[in-house]
């Protein structure tokens, strides 16, 4: 669980680190695109700017090579002639949207197309034209005219072939009609240009804004704009002194300049184009940008954050099933083993009951109405359970039929009467599903508060398979001496092995006797174990418990072959060798070969199998007609099958009639009768019984001469028991074979 939240918080982490990641690009490209699209807008001001600088400047330049090429037909034009040469010129005014054309003799008097004969030598293009200077005007109001117009002029020098100046000639447009003709689309229609010559004047203005020709442009852009004071006085000078060789960029508050120099007329007039878009149409610009990049970035962030969460979400979902799979059953939706662990953790040390439940035969159910139903039975089961449980009390379904309680009670009395009750209720249950011989069992435990669960689950576990298997009984209490006996045969069953191995193993022999004259006529052999530590270990005391886990087999086939062994070797020492009877356990017959398997044990040694007999319980064969073939199996090959403990089953007078014996054994338990009237008279149509169906008798557990006495005039056979000898080490009974 710690690790998993490790985990968890990693994964947090990473997305954090993703998500400022991807906030820092978005912010990053912003910055730079914001400055790209400046760049971008610086750009397109001055291409726009270049641009109206070049249609300027082919426009004038049009109208210079205009009067230039006219002035060569004024070449030695005089007065009587001007009128009808500038009569001429008239189509060319149409053509080029011109106002008029004139021509000024050095004496200043000045022909226009117009008819006007004035003098003009006060105007300054005179003054150029005549010093051989072309010349443009700035805006002028038109002098040949009493009208507002306002004009500009344009003169060229008028020269002789001898290089000698005959007079100017020059031509007037009119400024408004020149500026429309300019119109360039910028910007939208909201950027605007302008020329201004070497006094500031404006002599062109095109766009949208307010200026307005023939004012002066640093008046008015200072009227407005006075902070770009310092910008606009280096652009004068500039200006005045017709230095300006290229763009330069300039940039107020309100607005954004881009001015190129125009150099026109032979290099005689400088204008300087200026184009201007306000400040708030690139903001605008900028700000839709970075508004696009911010809508993006939120989107980005957005979907990011969404993807987190979802993430999140399954990640917790995760977790959640996971808690689940830890801590839920799967079967019942409660608690699990490891959540009863867990919540017992928890009790504080408080002690109570540890309880722990089995269902017996638990497993009809499943065989007669299939798994489903055996878990739907579970769950009933732990219905029950929990809603009988108390607030300080807990519960979990193990597995299978298996569950573990936590329950308080005044007195074992009490919790016994409770535990009965959920029995007979569980048994209700089963019922409803037509299943029976269910019974809940419980093995209870009384736990300290300290004591860790599992060692007391081990404990309530053990106590558990104390529960009698009478019906009245549904629970066992925990006890030391139980525990210890459990304790004792599961260790046992651990060291068989390596005892087997080890040879802890020994064949004792109890002899048997002729009960006509007491002469030595065999022995049966019985196991012993001895203990490292040289104790014995009686046979009470394992051989059931190894009956009950299949173990006995190699118990009895060790002993088999150690007898087979041991009597070769008496025979080689040349003694005289009587048969020996070895027990076989019932367990032992169910394993496959085992005929096949004793008699090669028997070959092996190569003693003959007459020295060799089997004892083997009489329940044993209680109507088992494949046991009676088996043992008719041995038989064939010459071993004796003894019935042992004869009169201890049920119905034992029809199993003498099973012919696969040789031999019967009649257990203590029936010589014990020698004394009382009636078990005498059964022992005596026992033996005639016996004797009658060709049987051989052997009488077991004798210990007193009266039995003695009795047995011998029943005529019965052989004589064994305490009354003749124990059981002895093989070194002892080896002293009695002469
Ligand atoms: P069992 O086959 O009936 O063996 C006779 C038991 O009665 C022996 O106990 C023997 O010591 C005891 N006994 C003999 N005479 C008297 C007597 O006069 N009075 C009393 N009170 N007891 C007498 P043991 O040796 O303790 O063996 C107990 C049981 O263990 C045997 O009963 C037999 O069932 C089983 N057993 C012993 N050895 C083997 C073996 O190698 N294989 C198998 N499968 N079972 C064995
Ligand atoms: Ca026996
Ligand atoms: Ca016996």
């Amino acid at each position: 669980m710690q690790k998993e939240h490790h985990l968890h918080n990693k994964k947090v982490i990473i997305i954090l680190l993703v998500f400022l990641g991807i906030v820092a690009v978005v912010a990053y490209s912003t910055y730079v695109n914001a400055g790209n699209m400046e760049k971008q807008i610086e750009q397109n001001l001055e291409d726009v700017a270049q641009q109206n600088a070049l249609v300027l400047y082919t426009k004038i330049h049009e109208q210079h090579g205009l009067i230039q090429s006219l002035a060569k037909e004024l070449e030695g034009v005089t007065p009587d002639t001007i009128e009808e040469t500038l009569g001429r010129f008239e189509i060319f005014m149409e053509a080029f949207h011109l106002k008029r054309f004139a021509y000024c003799f050095p004496d200043g008097t000045t022909y226009s197309t117009d008819g006007d004969i004035t003098d003009l030598s006060y105007r300054e293009f005179y003054q150029q034209g005549m010093d051989g200077k072309n010349a443009l005007t700035g805006v002028l109001s038109d002098a040949l005219r009493q009208e507002h117009d306002q004009v500009n002029v344009m003169t060229v020098p008028v020269k002789e072939e001898d290089g000698s100046i005959s007079g100017v000639f020059g031509l007037a447009y009119d400024t408004e009609a020149f500026n429309e003709s300019m119109q360039i689309e910028s910007f939208g229609g909201e950027g605007c240009s302008f020329a201004v010559n070497e006094n500031g004047q404006l002599v062109m203005v095109t766009g949208n804004c307010d200026l307005v020709v023939s004012d002066n442009l640093f008046e008015v852009l200072l009227q407005g704009d006075v902070l770009n004071e310092p910008i606009l006085s280096e652009l004068q000078q500039r200006i005045e002194q017709g230095q300006v060789s290229s763009g330069v960029l300039y940039l107020s508050e309100q607005y954004y300049y881009y001015g190129v120099p125009v150099s026109m007329m032979d290099g005689d007039v400088s204008w300087y184009v200026l184009t201007m878009i306000p400040s708030t149409l690139f903001e605008a610009r900028i700000n839709e940008m970075k508004r696009n990049q911010y809508i993006m970035s939120i989107l980005v962030v957005t979907f990011i954050v969404i993807g987190a969460v979802l993430i999140i979400m399954e990640l917790l979902e995760q977790n959640k099933k996971m808690f689940r799979l830890a801590y839920e059953d799967a079967v019942t939706g409660g608690a699990n083993y490891e959540k009863f662990c867990k919540d017992m953790e928890n009790r504080a040390g408080r002690g109570g009951y540890l309880v722990s439940m089995e269902i017996m035969n638990f497993s009809n159910i499943a065989i007669a109405s299939g798994k489903k139903a055996g878990n739907i039975m579970i769950r009933e089961t732990w219905d029950m359970i929990e809603e009988s449980l108390g607030s300080d009390e807990l519960a979990g379904h193990v597995k299978n039929d298996k569950f573990l309680l936590f329950l308080t009670a005044e007195d074992d009395e009490q919790l016994k009467q409770r535990l009965e009750a959920l029995t007979g209720r569980i048994g209700q249950k089963a019922g409803d599903f037509n299943v029976f011989g269910l019974r809940a069992v419980w093995g209870v435990y009384k736990m300290p508060g300290q004591e860790a669960v599992e060692v007391a689950y081990s404990k309530a576990w053990a106590a558990r398979e104390y529960v009698p298997a009478d019906r009245d009984f549904v629970c066992a209490f925990y006890n030391e001496a139980d525990n210890r006996k459990m304790q004792r045969e599961k260790e046992l069953e651990e060291r068989l092995p390596a005892a087997l191995e080890q040879k802890e193993f020994e064949v004792w022999y109890q002899p048997k006797y002729s009960a006509k004259d007491c002469a030595l006529v065999g022995s049966e052999a019985l196991v012993r174990w001895r203990d490292r530590d040289g104790q014995l270990i009686s046979p009470g005391s394992f051989i059931p418990l190894f009956e009950k886990n299949g173990m006995i087999m190699k118990v009895d086939e060790y002993m088999f072959r150690s007898v087979c062994v041991q009597q070769k070797q008496w025979m080689a020492e040349g003694r005289k060798v009587y048969p020996v009877s070895v027990n076989i356990s019932r367990a032992s017959l169910h394993y496959r070969d085992v005929v096949q398997r004793y008699r090669e044990i028997l070959q092996e040694s190569g003693i003959s199998p007459e020295y060799i007999q089997l004892e083997i319980t009489e329940t044993v064969v209680e109507g088992r007609r494949d046991v009676c073939e088996l043992l008719n199996e041995f038989r064939d090959f010459g071993v004796k099958i003894l019935m042992d403990d004869f009169g201890t089953g049920a119905s034992s007078l029809a199993t003498l009639s099973s012919q696969c014996f040789d031999t019967v054994k009649l257990d203590k338990s029936l010589v014990d009768h020698i004394g009382d009237k009636g078990g005498e008279i059964m022992l005596y149509h026992i033996v005639s019984m016996g004797q009658a169906l060709g049987l051989h008798i052997t009488a077991e557990g004798v210990e007193k001469e009266t039995q003695v006495e009795f047995l011998r005039d029943l005529k019965c056979d052989d004589i064994q028991g305490f009354y003749f000898a124990k059981p002895m080490p093989a070194e002892e009974y080896e002293k009695m074979l002469q």
